[in-house]
């Protein structure tokens, strides 16, 4: 697929904190290379950074964020990210369990979307900072279309009352 004249831009959050078929890092990977197969093309990924579960989930987290140009829609491209969870054997259901592959559609391009499927910006972007780290990394200067905050100011401020961990200790 040609996406070349893909004007559309995306910044989607992964997550995975299960084993299948190799670590949560692993998964991530192979995420991204299947979020590239069906025809995005990914400009820029973060690193991968290990974060306490939230909610009930048991087994910490491996994060990263990729920002990626397409021209599908919101609706399409979260239909896509749906189809390539449950590939990964994502079952639906437990909202907060633990998790072989969470994609999220962060913020997009054009702004804010609202229907009964998706919501963009996500919402709880600006207050999770195994997010907001990953962002930062790839779309600093990226502005919230709500607050007009940048994700560096966002991420500076969740920051600052919740310490994330960025150490050796990978899953
Ligand atoms: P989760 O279990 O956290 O992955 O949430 C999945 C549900 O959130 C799905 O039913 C989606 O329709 C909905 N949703 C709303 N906004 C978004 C978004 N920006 N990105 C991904 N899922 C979303």
């Amino acid at each position: 697929m040609d996406t070349s004249a893909a004007t559309t831009r995306y910044l989607i959050g992964l997550g995975s904190n299960r084993y299948r078929g190799g670590p949560p890092r692993r998964t991530i990977d192979r995420a991204i290379d299947a979020l590239a197969a069906r025809g995005l093309e990914i400009v820029r990924r973060s690193s991968v950074v290990t974060t306490p579960p939230l909610g009930p989930g048991t087994r910490h987290y491996a994060n990263a964020a990729i920002l990626a140009q397409t021209d599908l829609s919101p609706p399409d491209l979260l239909a896509l990210c749906q189809a390539i969870e449950a590939a990964f054997g994502r079952r639906s259901g437990r909202r907060w369990g633990d998790r072989i592959l969470d994609l999220d559609l962060l913020l997009w391009s054009g702004g804010c979307w609202a229907d009964h499927t998706l919501t963009l910006p996500h919402p709880a972007l600006a207050m999770r900072d195994f997010v907001l780290g990953p962002l930062g990394e790839i779309a600093p200067g990226w502005r919230h279309p709500v607050s007009g905050r940048t994700i560096r100011q966002l991420d500076y401020h969740v920051r600052r009352n919740m310490p994330v961990d960025r150490g050796p200790n990978r899953p």
